[in-house]
């Protein structure tokens, strides 16, 4: 039988120490050549296990083998000179050294292909694999060639198309895209951002995902999200779009977000991974808590599509809080599903 609320993560969870210092985003490599390669694997199992350990439904990569959930992507593509960086300001909001598009963008070898047939072979759970959205990508570079952040965006959809296509075929069974980007550049969304989602997912058979979000808990964001008042209507001049497309699960920022939870409505009859715990701070959410996000989400969202899950990813949090939150998010969920069995 299907598990009923399937809990998982955004993706990304803190590396250990000898491989990448925890706690902060880019964070370089310990590591070297064939050792680092060996070093990702093996914290790609530790990732692995820990989820299993916290009682994590859908299994993901952690992200144990990116530096970053943008950069690393484009740095695998030609065209691109990540030599050369360049410094942009990213989602209109901070600074940071970022690759440079130089030339077309082309996909000659594949990014994670190889991950996930390592990831797969460790696990018979449902496993989900992120990748980063054409916007967000578009977002997270300078361009020195295309000149048009729209055509460009049309170029990384059909990479992110082939690369997501190969990572099916690798037993991926959710492919999800981070685009934190759409809740920041409405009309690009609705001009050309959602299109090239589209382009991205194309001919896909297995699930697809769209994580939006108001981005990891660091301070630029923190800062951010003081200045967007009250109640956070963003998704409300995107979710008429989404609920349109081909995408089957949204997720979604709901702990300690001002995410009013009737725009839910709006997306009626998507999937959607409701966040119920906080990567903003280290404090652990108890399971009721959790169990508290759930049930406000399950008056817009069916039971059967509503899929627990973390509002972002974790990766500059510390490994022990990252643990004890995943922990939290399973016993909550699991409170629901003991009241639902008195029920019925
Ligand atoms: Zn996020």
């Amino acid at each position: 039988m299907k598990t009923l609320l399937p809990t998982s993560t955004v993706g990304s969870l803190p590396k250990p120490d000898w491989l990448a210092p925890p706690e902060k985003l880019w964070s370089p490599w310990k590591l070297e050549g064939e050792r680092l390669l060996e070093g990702k694997q093996d914290a790609l199992l530790i990732s692995l296990q820990e989820q299993q350990l916290a009682g994590v439904d859908i299994i993901s990569d952690g992200e144990q083998t990116r530096q970053h959930f943008v950069t690393t992507f484009i740095e695998h593509l030609s065209g691109v000179d990540f030599k050369n960086r360049k410094t942009v300001k990213i989602r209109d909001r901070y600074d940071a050294s970022v690759p440079v598009v130089v030339d077309e963008i082309t996909r000659k070898k594949s990014v994670f292909v190889d991950d996930a047939k390592f990831l797969r072979k460790q696990t018979d759970k449902t496993i989900k694999w992120a990748l980063p959205g054409p916007m967000t990508m578009v977002d997270t570079l300078y361009d020195n060639h295309y000149k048009s952040r729209e055509k460009l965006a049309w170029e990384f959809a059909k990479v992110l198309n082939e690369e997501a296509r190969a990572l099916q075929d690798a037993g991926v069974d959710i492919i999800q895209f981070d685009e934190p980007a759409f809740n920041v550049f409405f009309e690009d969304v609705n001009d050309w951002g959602m299109a090239t989602m589209e382009r991205a997912i194309e001919g896909l058979n297995c699930e697809t995902a769209i994580h939006i979000c108001y981005g990891y808990g660091i301070k630029a964001n923190n800062d951010w999200k003081k200045t967007l008042g009250s109640e956070w209507r963003q998704y409300e001049e995107i979710f008429p779009k989404i609920q349109k497309s081909n995408i089957d699960i949204v997720s979604l920022e709901c702990h300690n977000s001002r995410v009013p939870f009737d725009l839910m409505e709006l997306i009626r009859g998507k999937k959607v991974m409701v966040g119920a715990i906080d990567v903003a701070t280290n404090t652990i959410e108890t399971p009721e808590e959790v169990a508290a996000t759930l049930q406000k989400a399950l008056k817009f969202v069916a039971i059967e599509n509503l899929y627990p899950s973390t509002n972002c990813g974790m990766a500059p949090l510390s490994r022990n809080v990252a643990r004890d939150k995943l922990s939290a998010l399973s016993a909550g969920a699991e409170i629901i599903r003991k009241e639902l069995a008195v029920k019925y």
